[in-house]
């Protein structure tokens, strides 16, 4: 009898992608990864399917977005975490969610040599973030392969971004916590730092609070209590903290996952934390249909060719824009075809 081929060398389906997830093997959640973040037409399909499958599985995770400006010290507190975590029996996947990537074709968070330490841990994933395409095309693989990750048995999904763009509302988007990472200055903590992100944050943790810098980053702390009083918290009845931390030095990182755990725990017991996942869900189905409807509009041959026309007549002051959106649209629905 012919033994079949081993699954490395072989051309997967659903099931094996499903089993494979599903059984917790790292190898083939990388590959079930790739499938999803491939662009190939041919992919499309079969990624659908094994999503859809796995989707029953998905959910059991908390799921925490980090972010700060580069040298703020993220891979390094990532790695201090993770390894704590795996000591304590949790199940870590680390995501990146990187858009410079998709306008620079490198990768500040995924090129340099990593978190080496954590990457050696059994009960660890450590995926960079996906490349090319579009901001939006990063975050619909970076969703997908957050549920992924959960179907295999993660329990701990950290989202590691860097604050380029718009990347911070986009993971803030797609995680239950969000931890901003801050590095105290000399006094002047507020300069330069844009309040926009503050805003996002469920807790901001100060780095690097050892040596000369302990005193600093502790008047930071208290400088940005301060400041996070006057705001509103995304999250309603949480009060976002702010603690310190040293990740070379080991101290503030167990803390910090403990206010992590009150949130997620509180935030369960008021419903909040159900409530909020299936807003994300919904809100991100509507970003895709808007995406997709834009998309077969820009297809159209119809459309297509009359764009440029209507739009030369709405910059010449011939057309207001309101007559050109009904314009459009009533071409577009004139030559709908729905295989296009
Ligand atoms: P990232 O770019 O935000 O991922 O930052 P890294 O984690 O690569 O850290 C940037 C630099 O800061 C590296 O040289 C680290 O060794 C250093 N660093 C990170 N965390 C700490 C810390 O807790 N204390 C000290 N003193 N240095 C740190």
């Amino acid at each position: 009898m012919i033994s079949p081929l081993p699954v490395k060398s072989r051309r997967l389906f659903t099931a094996d992608y499903v089993a494979g997830v599903l059984n917790g093997d790292r190898s083939m959640l990388a590959r079930a990864i790739t499938l999803v973040e491939s662009d190939a037409p041919g992919h499309a399909v079969l990624a659908e399917k094994v999503v859809r499958h796995l989707l029953p599985y998905a959910g059991n995770s908390i799921r925490v977005g980090i972010t700060g400006v580069p040298g703020v010290g993220k891979s390094t507190f990532i790695e201090a975490l993770g390894c704590l975590l795996c000591k304590r029996g949790n199940r870590v996947a680390v995501l990146a969610v990187d858009p410079s990537s998709t306008l620079t074709h490198g990768s500040i968070l995924g090129d340099k040599t990593r978190m080496e330490m954590l990457s050696r841990e059994p009960g660890c994933f450590i995926r960079p973030s996906p490349s090319g395409g579009t901001l939006g095309g990063v975050t619909r693989k970076s969703r997908e392969t957050i549920l992924l990750c959960e179907a295999a048995g993660f329990d701990v999904v950290l989202v590691e971004t860097v604050g380029v763009g718009q990347s911070e509302t986009t993971v803030r988007s797609m995680v239950d916590f969000f931890l901003v990472l801050m590095l105290a200055g000399a006094g002047d903590e507020l300069q330069g730092i844009k309040k926009g992100i503050i805003e996002l944050a469920d807790a901001l943790l100060i780095t690097k609070a050892d040596g000369d810098n302990k005193r600093h980053a502790e008047a930071a702390q208290m400088e940005f209590s301060r400041v996070l009083h006057y705001l509103i918290s995304p999250t309603p009845g949480w009060t976002p903290e702010v603690m310190t931390c040293s990740s070379t030095e080991g101290r503030g990182v167990a803390e910090i996952w403990d206010v992590i755990g009150r949130f997620h725990e509180a935030s369960l017991k008021s419903g909040f934390f159900q409530q909020h996942r299936r807003g994300q869900t919904l809100d991100w189905m509507r970003q895709m249909l808007q995406q997709e409807l834009w998309q077969a509009f820009a297809r159209n041959p119809a459309t297509r060719a009359g764009l440029p026309q209507i739009e030369r007549r709405v910059l010449d002051g011939k057309l207001s824009a309101t007559e050109a959106v009904k314009s459009l649209l009533s071409k577009y629905s004139q030559n709908y075809d729905p295989k296009n």
